[in-house]
């Protein structure tokens, strides 16, 4: 897969457009300057790869919006080696930024050929990410609990299970909304076995998250 100069030119001119979105975390925007994001899209499409826009990958799925990706990776506030659970791999874009960050990041689609298919894209990250298969409504207990969660499709509600599995100090990161395709950000952080901190950041669109604690 090539990265040619003229990749490279449009990322950074996108970069510099979600720095004056008002993205501020210097790592985050330095990770996303190193994932060729044009290598998640669909062959035919890659030319609009660098446009502030998600974009349809199959499956009636979409690889998130690049504002989204930087505004969710801010939110978990992750570090080297921080053990992080994503849930919705996706193109695997999402995932490429978190290895780029240097997290240990376990990572879980519903729909296979997608996984397949990122599994193919991340392979130069695989002592970074573990992929998986299945349903990531309920988390993932095998490897709990994470420094973060960032889910990557709308809740109808916070499923206490993702609560559950957060380390104190811990943050989950998550589009909430009583509408399959229209969500608030939240940020659930867990100050004690029992407290947890609840703040809002303002209206996504999502596609919806399937399974057991999300929608039929
Ligand atoms: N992070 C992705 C965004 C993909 S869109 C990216 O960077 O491209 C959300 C993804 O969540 C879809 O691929 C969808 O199949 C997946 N998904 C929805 N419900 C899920 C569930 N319960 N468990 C795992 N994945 C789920």
């Amino acid at each position: 897969m090539l990265d040619l100069p003229v990749h490279k030119g449009r990322r950074l001119k996108l970069i510099s457009e979600l720095e004056h979105k008002g993205i501020q975390n210097k790592a985050v925007l330095e990770a996303m300057k190193r994932v060729p994001r044009h290598w998640y899209f669909p062959k035919d499409f890659e030319n609009l790869a660098y446009r502030d826009a998600a974009f349809p990958i199959g499956h009636d799925q979409t690889i998130s919006q690049p504002y989204t990706v930087a505004f969710q990776t801010q939110l978990i506030d992750v570090e080297v080696d921080s053990k992080v659970l994503e849930i919705g791999t996706g193109s695997g874009y999402q995932a490429a930024v978190l290895a780029e960050l240097g997290v240990q990041l376990y990572s879980i689609e519903y729909v296979k050929p997608l996984l397949q298919e990122a599994a193919r894209l991340l392979v130069s990250y695989r002592d970074k990410i573990k992929l998986i298969h299945g349903d990531g409504s309920k988390g993932y207990s095998k490897y709990a609990p994470y420094d973060a969660i960032i889910v990557t499709a709308g809740a109808p509600t916070i499923p206490q299970e993702l609560m559950k599995q957060l380390k104190i100090g811990g943050r989950l990161v998550i589009p909430v909304g009583t509408e399959r395709n229209s969500q608030e950000m939240f940020r659930i952080t867990r100050n004690s076995e029992t407290h947890f901190k609840r703040e809002k950041f303002g209206d996504f669109k999502f596609v919806p998250l399937v399974g057991k604690d999300g929608w039929l």
